[in-house]
Protein backbone atom coordinates (compact mmCIF):
# COMPACT_ATOMS: atom_id res chain seq x y z
CA UNK A 1 0.00 0.00 0.00
CA UNK A 2 1.55 3.47 -0.61
CA UNK A 3 3.28 4.71 2.18
CA UNK A 4 4.32 7.98 3.08
CA UNK A 5 7.71 9.47 2.54
CA UNK A 6 9.89 7.97 4.87
CA UNK A 7 13.23 9.52 6.55
CA UNK A 8 15.24 6.61 6.50
CA UNK A 9 18.44 7.35 8.37
CA UNK A 10 21.63 7.88 5.88
CA UNK A 11 24.00 4.62 5.34
CA UNK A 12 27.26 4.55 5.70
CA UNK A 13 28.99 3.98 2.58
CA UNK A 14 30.68 0.87 1.85
CA UNK A 15 31.71 -1.29 -0.82
CA UNK A 16 30.11 -3.94 -1.88
CA UNK A 17 30.02 -7.66 -2.21
CA UNK A 18 27.82 -10.58 -3.58
CA UNK A 19 26.34 -13.40 -1.66
CA UNK A 20 25.09 -15.40 -4.41
CA UNK A 21 22.57 -13.18 -5.85
CA UNK A 22 21.82 -10.76 -2.96
CA UNK A 23 24.00 -7.77 -3.30
CA UNK A 24 25.16 -6.65 0.32
CA UNK A 25 26.88 -2.92 1.12
CA UNK A 26 27.23 -0.56 -1.11
CA UNK A 27 23.86 1.01 -1.18
CA UNK A 28 22.10 -2.23 -1.70
CA UNK A 29 19.23 -3.26 0.57
CA UNK A 30 20.17 -4.33 3.72
CA UNK A 31 19.14 -7.91 3.77
CA UNK A 32 18.29 -10.57 6.18
CA UNK A 33 20.09 -13.39 7.71
CA UNK A 34 19.54 -16.77 9.69
CA UNK A 35 20.87 -19.80 10.45
CA UNK A 36 19.47 -23.49 10.34
CA UNK A 37 19.48 -25.55 13.50
CA UNK A 38 19.01 -28.70 11.55
CA UNK A 39 21.71 -30.96 11.04
CA UNK A 40 23.24 -29.83 7.85
CA UNK A 41 23.71 -33.90 6.21
CA UNK A 42 19.90 -34.02 6.99
CA UNK A 43 19.39 -32.63 3.38
CA UNK A 44 15.86 -32.99 3.14
CA UNK A 45 15.52 -31.77 6.97
CA UNK A 46 17.42 -28.55 6.53
CA UNK A 47 15.97 -27.72 2.81
CA UNK A 48 12.26 -27.47 4.48
CA UNK A 49 13.94 -25.09 7.49
CA UNK A 50 15.56 -23.11 4.43
CA UNK A 51 12.60 -22.81 2.56
CA UNK A 52 10.40 -21.34 5.59
CA UNK A 53 13.41 -19.23 6.36
CA UNK A 54 13.15 -17.67 3.20
CA UNK A 55 9.61 -17.36 3.51
CA UNK A 56 9.50 -15.89 7.10
CA UNK A 57 11.99 -12.99 5.15
CA UNK A 58 15.43 -14.37 5.02
CA UNK A 59 17.64 -13.10 2.25
CA UNK A 60 20.64 -15.63 2.93
CA UNK A 61 20.89 -18.70 4.82
CA UNK A 62 23.66 -20.06 7.13
CA UNK A 63 24.55 -24.01 7.88
CA UNK A 64 27.15 -25.10 10.08
CA UNK A 65 29.68 -27.34 8.33
CA UNK A 66 31.28 -29.25 10.83
CA UNK A 67 31.77 -32.45 9.59
CA UNK A 68 32.33 -34.15 6.13
CA UNK A 69 28.61 -35.27 5.91
CA UNK A 70 27.24 -31.63 6.71
CA UNK A 71 29.54 -30.05 3.39
CA UNK A 72 28.02 -33.32 1.31
CA UNK A 73 24.84 -31.92 2.24
CA UNK A 74 25.26 -28.68 1.19
CA UNK A 75 26.78 -29.87 -2.05
CA UNK A 76 22.99 -31.23 -2.26
CA UNK A 77 21.27 -27.93 -1.33
CA UNK A 78 23.16 -25.91 -2.97
CA UNK A 79 21.11 -26.26 -6.48
CA UNK A 80 18.05 -27.04 -4.36
CA UNK A 81 18.03 -23.40 -2.27
CA UNK A 82 15.79 -20.73 -2.68
CA UNK A 83 18.09 -18.52 -1.30
CA UNK A 84 22.10 -18.19 -0.88
CA UNK A 85 23.85 -20.39 1.43
CA UNK A 86 26.89 -19.86 3.55
CA UNK A 87 28.95 -22.16 5.23
CA UNK A 88 29.65 -21.56 8.79
CA UNK A 89 33.36 -22.76 9.84
CA UNK A 90 35.12 -23.02 13.64
CA UNK A 91 38.35 -24.35 13.98
CA UNK A 92 38.79 -26.82 10.60
CA UNK A 93 40.31 -24.93 7.56
CA UNK A 94 39.35 -28.29 5.70
CA UNK A 95 35.63 -27.53 6.67
CA UNK A 96 35.85 -24.66 4.79
CA UNK A 97 37.31 -25.90 1.84
CA UNK A 98 34.80 -28.84 1.59
CA UNK A 99 32.07 -26.06 1.70
CA UNK A 100 34.16 -24.03 -1.22
CA UNK A 101 33.66 -27.47 -3.14
CA UNK A 102 30.30 -28.06 -2.21
CA UNK A 103 29.58 -24.25 -4.39
CA UNK A 104 28.38 -22.38 -1.44
CA UNK A 105 27.81 -18.76 -2.12
CA UNK A 106 29.86 -17.34 1.35
CA UNK A 107 31.85 -18.72 4.41
CA UNK A 108 31.70 -17.38 7.78
CA UNK A 109 35.24 -17.88 9.78
CA UNK A 110 35.62 -16.90 13.08
CA UNK A 111 39.53 -15.61 13.62
CA UNK A 112 39.16 -16.71 16.84
CA UNK A 113 39.77 -20.12 16.33
CA UNK A 114 40.73 -20.76 13.00
CA UNK A 115 44.21 -19.32 13.92
CA UNK A 116 47.25 -20.52 11.47
CA UNK A 117 47.89 -17.84 9.13
CA UNK A 118 48.66 -20.39 6.47
CA UNK A 119 45.42 -22.13 6.57
CA UNK A 120 43.49 -18.70 6.57
CA UNK A 121 45.58 -17.56 3.12
CA UNK A 122 44.95 -21.05 1.88
CA UNK A 123 41.04 -20.62 2.44
CA UNK A 124 41.41 -17.20 1.26
CA UNK A 125 42.99 -18.05 -2.07
CA UNK A 126 40.75 -20.51 -2.62
CA UNK A 127 37.75 -18.50 -2.04
CA UNK A 128 39.59 -15.87 -4.24
CA UNK A 129 39.53 -18.34 -7.26
CA UNK A 130 36.17 -19.14 -6.81
CA UNK A 131 34.77 -15.67 -6.48
CA UNK A 132 33.37 -16.59 -3.32
CA UNK A 133 33.13 -14.22 -0.52
CA UNK A 134 33.87 -14.21 3.33
CA UNK A 135 32.49 -13.19 6.54
CA UNK A 136 35.08 -12.16 9.00
CA UNK A 137 33.01 -13.02 12.25
CA UNK A 138 34.73 -11.68 15.02
CA UNK A 139 32.76 -12.97 18.61
CA UNK A 140 33.81 -11.45 22.30
CA UNK A 141 33.57 -14.93 23.47
CA UNK A 142 35.73 -16.58 21.47
CA UNK A 143 38.33 -13.82 20.89
CA UNK A 144 41.59 -14.93 20.03
CA UNK A 145 43.62 -15.27 22.88
CA UNK A 146 46.65 -13.26 22.39
CA UNK A 147 44.22 -10.30 21.93
CA UNK A 148 42.47 -10.61 24.78
CA UNK A 149 45.83 -10.99 26.57
CA UNK A 150 46.96 -7.84 24.94
CA UNK A 151 43.83 -5.65 25.04
CA UNK A 152 42.78 -7.30 28.75
CA UNK A 153 39.86 -8.44 28.02
CA UNK A 154 37.02 -8.32 24.82
CA UNK A 155 37.33 -4.70 24.50
CA UNK A 156 35.47 -3.33 20.94
CA UNK A 157 39.66 -2.23 20.05
CA UNK A 158 40.13 -6.09 20.66
CA UNK A 159 37.58 -7.51 18.30
CA UNK A 160 38.08 -4.91 15.46
CA UNK A 161 42.13 -5.78 15.70
CA UNK A 162 40.97 -9.42 15.24
CA UNK A 163 39.17 -8.32 11.88
CA UNK A 164 42.09 -6.35 10.69
CA UNK A 165 44.98 -8.50 11.31
CA UNK A 166 42.46 -11.41 9.70
CA UNK A 167 41.95 -8.92 6.81
CA UNK A 168 45.42 -8.83 6.59
CA UNK A 169 46.43 -12.20 6.14
CA UNK A 170 43.45 -11.96 3.40
CA UNK A 171 45.25 -8.91 1.82
CA UNK A 172 48.66 -11.12 1.14
CA UNK A 173 46.84 -13.36 -1.27
CA UNK A 174 45.08 -10.37 -2.75
CA UNK A 175 41.58 -11.44 -1.32
CA UNK A 176 38.98 -8.87 -0.14
CA UNK A 177 35.95 -9.74 -1.20
CA UNK A 178 34.91 -9.53 2.55
CA UNK A 179 32.07 -8.52 4.90
CA UNK A 180 32.92 -7.95 8.74
CA UNK A 181 31.14 -8.78 11.90
CA UNK A 182 32.45 -7.99 15.43
CA UNK A 183 29.64 -9.67 17.98
CA UNK A 184 29.10 -9.78 21.65
CA UNK A 185 26.08 -10.54 23.57
CA UNK A 186 26.99 -7.49 25.92
CA UNK A 187 25.02 -5.23 24.01
CA UNK A 188 26.98 -1.43 25.24
CA UNK A 189 30.09 -3.66 23.41
CA UNK A 190 28.40 -4.88 20.51
CA UNK A 191 27.31 -1.26 20.11
CA UNK A 192 31.19 0.19 20.70
CA UNK A 193 32.50 -2.95 18.51
CA UNK A 194 30.51 -2.01 15.34
CA UNK A 195 30.81 2.26 15.64
CA UNK A 196 34.69 1.53 15.63
CA UNK A 197 34.58 -1.22 12.51
CA UNK A 198 32.51 1.40 10.67
CA UNK A 199 35.51 4.15 11.44
CA UNK A 200 37.87 1.50 10.50
CA UNK A 201 36.98 -0.27 7.88
CA UNK A 202 35.01 0.25 4.52
CA UNK A 203 33.61 -3.51 4.06
CA UNK A 204 30.50 -4.12 4.85
CA UNK A 205 29.12 -4.91 8.33
CA UNK A 206 27.44 -7.76 9.00
CA UNK A 207 25.07 -7.05 12.75
CA UNK A 208 24.29 -8.87 15.57
CA UNK A 209 23.82 -9.21 19.28
CA UNK A 210 25.58 -12.58 19.59
CA UNK A 211 24.08 -15.62 22.30
CA UNK A 212 20.61 -12.40 22.52
CA UNK A 213 18.79 -15.63 24.38
CA UNK A 214 15.01 -16.77 24.19
CA UNK A 215 12.46 -14.36 23.22
CA UNK A 216 11.16 -12.12 24.80
CA UNK A 217 14.46 -10.81 26.23
CA UNK A 218 16.65 -12.21 23.22
CA UNK A 219 14.56 -9.71 20.95
CA UNK A 220 14.71 -6.62 22.98
CA UNK A 221 19.08 -6.81 23.61
CA UNK A 222 19.22 -8.03 19.60
CA UNK A 223 16.87 -5.04 18.96
CA UNK A 224 18.66 -2.91 21.18
CA UNK A 225 22.15 -3.15 19.25
CA UNK A 226 20.70 -3.54 15.78
CA UNK A 227 18.33 -0.73 15.42
CA UNK A 228 20.89 1.49 17.35
CA UNK A 229 23.52 1.50 14.95
CA UNK A 230 20.89 1.20 11.91
CA UNK A 231 19.55 4.26 12.91
CA UNK A 232 23.17 5.53 13.31
CA UNK A 233 23.28 4.37 9.01
CA UNK A 234 25.83 1.43 10.27
CA UNK A 235 25.31 -1.98 9.10
CA UNK A 236 24.80 -3.97 5.52
CA UNK A 237 22.97 -7.07 6.55
CA UNK A 238 21.76 -8.05 10.08
CA UNK A 239 20.96 -11.26 11.77
CA UNK A 240 18.87 -11.90 15.13
CA UNK A 241 20.67 -14.55 17.13
CA UNK A 242 17.49 -16.26 19.06
CA UNK A 243 17.23 -19.14 21.08
CA UNK A 244 13.80 -19.96 19.07
CA UNK A 245 12.89 -21.44 16.25
CA UNK A 246 15.22 -19.75 13.38
CA UNK A 247 11.89 -18.78 11.52
CA UNK A 248 11.07 -16.54 15.08
CA UNK A 249 14.92 -14.75 13.70
CA UNK A 250 14.07 -14.54 10.12
CA UNK A 251 10.65 -12.61 10.93
CA UNK A 252 11.94 -10.26 13.38
CA UNK A 253 15.26 -9.25 10.99
CA UNK A 254 12.60 -8.54 8.32
CA UNK A 255 10.54 -6.61 10.51
CA UNK A 256 13.15 -4.61 12.06
CA UNK A 257 13.92 -3.54 8.77
CA UNK A 258 10.24 -2.78 7.84
CA UNK A 259 9.80 -0.58 10.85
CA UNK A 260 13.12 1.64 10.05
CA UNK A 261 11.63 2.19 6.73
CA UNK A 262 14.91 0.62 5.27
CA UNK A 263 12.71 -2.43 3.72
CA UNK A 264 9.69 -2.09 1.70
CA UNK A 265 6.69 -3.77 3.42
CA UNK A 266 5.69 -7.38 2.67
CA UNK A 267 3.42 -7.97 5.43
CA UNK A 268 1.33 -6.74 8.06
CA UNK A 269 1.95 -3.67 9.91
CA UNK A 270 -0.59 -3.74 12.82
CA UNK A 271 -1.17 -0.16 14.67
CA UNK A 272 -3.41 -0.83 17.79
CA UNK A 273 -4.13 1.30 20.47
CA UNK A 274 -3.28 0.50 24.37
CA UNK A 275 -6.69 0.66 25.88
CA UNK A 276 -8.25 2.90 28.13
CA UNK A 277 -11.02 3.52 29.90
CA UNK A 278 -13.10 4.83 26.97
CA UNK A 279 -12.49 1.34 25.30
CA UNK A 280 -15.69 0.25 24.20
CA UNK A 281 -14.34 -3.20 22.97
CA UNK A 282 -11.71 -6.14 24.25
CA UNK A 283 -9.24 -4.27 22.34
CA UNK A 284 -6.22 -6.46 22.56
CA UNK A 285 -8.69 -9.70 22.17
CA UNK A 286 -9.73 -8.12 18.87
CA UNK A 287 -6.23 -6.96 17.84
CA UNK A 288 -5.06 -10.44 18.29
CA UNK A 289 -8.19 -11.81 16.07
CA UNK A 290 -7.35 -9.14 13.54
CA UNK A 291 -3.47 -10.10 13.35
CA UNK A 292 -4.00 -13.85 13.01
CA UNK A 293 -6.23 -13.30 10.40
CA UNK A 294 -4.59 -10.67 8.51
CA UNK A 295 -1.20 -12.37 8.68
CA UNK A 296 -2.60 -15.98 7.20
CA UNK A 297 -3.22 -14.25 4.25
CA UNK A 298 0.00 -12.30 4.06
CA UNK A 299 -1.13 -8.87 3.18
CA UNK A 300 0.72 -6.27 3.23
CA UNK A 301 -1.16 -3.47 4.27
CA UNK A 302 -1.13 -1.14 7.51
CA UNK A 303 -4.18 -2.05 9.46
CA UNK A 304 -5.45 -0.23 12.94
CA UNK A 305 -7.55 -1.27 15.81
CA UNK A 306 -8.95 1.02 18.04
CA UNK A 307 -10.63 0.85 21.23
CA UNK A 308 -13.15 4.04 20.68
CA UNK A 309 -14.69 6.28 18.12
CA UNK A 310 -13.78 9.88 20.07
CA UNK A 311 -10.13 9.55 19.03
CA UNK A 312 -9.64 6.20 17.62
CA UNK A 313 -10.25 7.18 13.60
CA UNK A 314 -8.32 10.55 13.94
CA UNK A 315 -5.43 9.55 16.01
CA UNK A 316 -5.12 6.37 12.96
CA UNK A 317 -5.45 8.58 10.29
CA UNK A 318 -2.54 7.67 8.58
CA UNK A 319 -3.32 3.92 8.37
CA UNK A 320 -4.39 2.39 5.49
CA UNK A 321 -7.89 0.94 7.49
CA UNK A 322 -8.58 0.90 10.78
CA UNK A 323 -11.98 -0.01 13.09
CA UNK A 324 -13.02 1.81 16.08
CA UNK A 325 -15.15 0.39 18.35
CA UNK A 326 -18.63 2.92 19.43
CA UNK A 327 -21.92 1.73 20.90
CA UNK A 328 -21.79 -1.56 20.01
CA UNK A 329 -20.51 -1.02 16.66
CA UNK A 330 -17.45 -0.56 14.56
CA UNK A 331 -16.34 1.92 11.97
CA UNK A 332 -14.64 0.97 9.42
CA UNK A 333 -12.21 3.99 8.13
CA UNK A 334 -9.72 4.55 5.33
CA UNK A 335 -6.92 6.75 5.66
CA UNK A 336 -9.27 8.00 8.49
CA UNK A 337 -12.48 8.63 6.00
CA UNK A 338 -15.20 6.32 7.38
CA UNK A 339 -16.71 3.81 4.46
CA UNK A 340 -18.62 1.62 6.81
CA UNK A 341 -20.30 1.07 9.67
CA UNK A 342 -21.01 -2.93 10.84
CA UNK A 343 -22.17 -4.45 14.22
CA UNK A 344 -20.17 -5.00 17.01
CA UNK A 345 -19.90 -9.22 15.83
CA UNK A 346 -18.83 -8.52 13.25
CA UNK A 347 -15.84 -6.16 13.41
CA UNK A 348 -13.11 -8.28 12.27
CA UNK A 349 -14.33 -10.23 9.77
CA UNK A 350 -15.58 -6.47 7.82
CA UNK A 351 -12.56 -5.51 8.61
CA UNK A 352 -10.58 -8.85 6.60
CA UNK A 353 -12.69 -8.70 3.62
CA UNK A 354 -12.14 -4.61 3.36
CA UNK A 355 -8.47 -5.45 4.05
CA UNK A 356 -8.21 -8.05 0.59
CA UNK A 357 -10.52 -5.14 -1.13
CA UNK A 358 -8.10 -3.10 -0.06
CA UNK A 359 -4.99 -4.52 -1.44
CA UNK A 360 -6.87 -5.87 -4.59
CA UNK A 361 -8.45 -2.48 -5.78
CA UNK A 362 -6.45 0.31 -4.05
CA UNK A 363 -7.42 2.99 -1.82
CA UNK A 364 -8.95 5.34 -4.67
CA UNK A 365 -11.23 2.65 -5.66
CA UNK A 366 -12.69 1.73 -2.14
CA UNK A 367 -12.76 5.22 -0.75
CA UNK A 368 -15.07 5.52 -3.84
CA UNK A 369 -17.19 2.30 -2.78
CA UNK A 370 -17.81 3.89 0.84
CA UNK A 371 -21.25 3.56 2.33
CA UNK A 372 -23.31 7.01 1.77
CA UNK A 373 -24.21 8.00 5.32
CA UNK A 374 -21.95 6.21 6.94
CA UNK A 375 -19.87 9.46 8.17
CA UNK A 376 -22.98 10.76 9.68
CA UNK A 377 -24.03 7.31 11.54
CA UNK A 378 -20.27 7.15 12.65
CA UNK A 379 -20.57 10.88 13.79
CA UNK A 380 -23.84 10.71 15.38
CA UNK A 381 -22.01 7.58 17.77
CA UNK A 382 -19.33 9.40 18.31
CA UNK A 383 -21.39 12.19 19.36
CA UNK A 384 -23.58 9.76 21.96
CA UNK A 385 -20.85 8.33 23.20
CA UNK A 386 -18.97 11.70 24.00
CA UNK A 387 -21.98 13.05 25.59
CA UNK A 388 -22.26 9.73 27.99
CA UNK A 389 -18.86 9.93 28.66
CA UNK A 390 -17.99 13.80 28.78
CA UNK A 391 -14.16 14.84 28.49
CA UNK A 392 -13.82 13.22 32.22
CA UNK A 393 -13.35 9.45 31.81
CA UNK A 394 -12.11 9.64 35.12
CA UNK A 395 -14.34 12.01 36.71
CA UNK A 396 -11.37 13.72 37.30
CA UNK A 397 -12.63 17.03 38.73
CA UNK A 398 -14.66 15.51 41.43
CA UNK A 399 -11.90 13.30 42.37
CA UNK A 400 -9.94 16.51 42.25
CA UNK A 401 -12.27 18.23 44.74
CA UNK A 402 -12.32 15.09 47.26
CA UNK A 403 -8.81 14.88 47.24
CA UNK A 404 -9.12 18.75 48.56
CA UNK A 405 -11.32 18.11 51.29
CA UNK A 406 -9.56 14.26 52.06
CA UNK A 407 -6.25 16.95 53.01
CA UNK A 408 -8.04 19.97 54.35
CA UNK A 409 -9.87 17.41 56.87
CA UNK A 410 -6.42 15.45 57.71
CA UNK A 411 -4.50 18.95 58.05
CA UNK A 412 -7.12 20.34 60.30
CA UNK A 413 -7.70 16.90 62.39
CA UNK A 414 -3.64 17.29 63.18
CA UNK A 415 -3.92 21.26 64.00
CA UNK A 416 -6.33 19.89 66.27
CA UNK A 417 -4.45 17.55 67.50
S1 LIG B 1 -8.43 4.97 20.99
FE1 LIG B 1 -9.96 5.31 22.58
S2 LIG B 1 -9.86 3.41 23.82
FE2 LIG B 1 -7.98 3.46 22.61
S3 LIG B 1 -6.49 4.47 23.97
FE3 LIG B 1 -7.36 6.07 22.63
S4 LIG B 1 -9.06 6.94 23.86
FE4 LIG B 1 -8.52 4.93 24.80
Amino acid sequence: MSRPAVMAPERRPTRQIAVGNVPVGGGAPISVQSMTITKTADVEGTLAQIYALAAAGADIVRCTCNEQAAAEGLARMVPRSPVPLVADVHFHHEMALAALEAGVHGLRLNPGNLRKPEEIKLVAAEARDRGVPIRIGVNAGSLHPELYKRFGGATPEALVESARMELAYFEEVGFDDVKISVKASNVPLMIAAYRLAAETFDHPLHLGVTEAGPPPAGLLKATAGIATLLAEGIGDTIRYSLTADPVEEARAGRQLLEALGLRERKGLDLIACPSCGRAEIDVIGVAKQVQEALEERSLPIQVAVMGCVVNGPGEAREADLGIAAGKHRGHLFIKGQIVRVVPEAEMVEALVAEAEKLVAEGIEARLAAADTGAAAEAEADRQALFASQGDDVNASEARVELIRKTIRHERNGSTEA
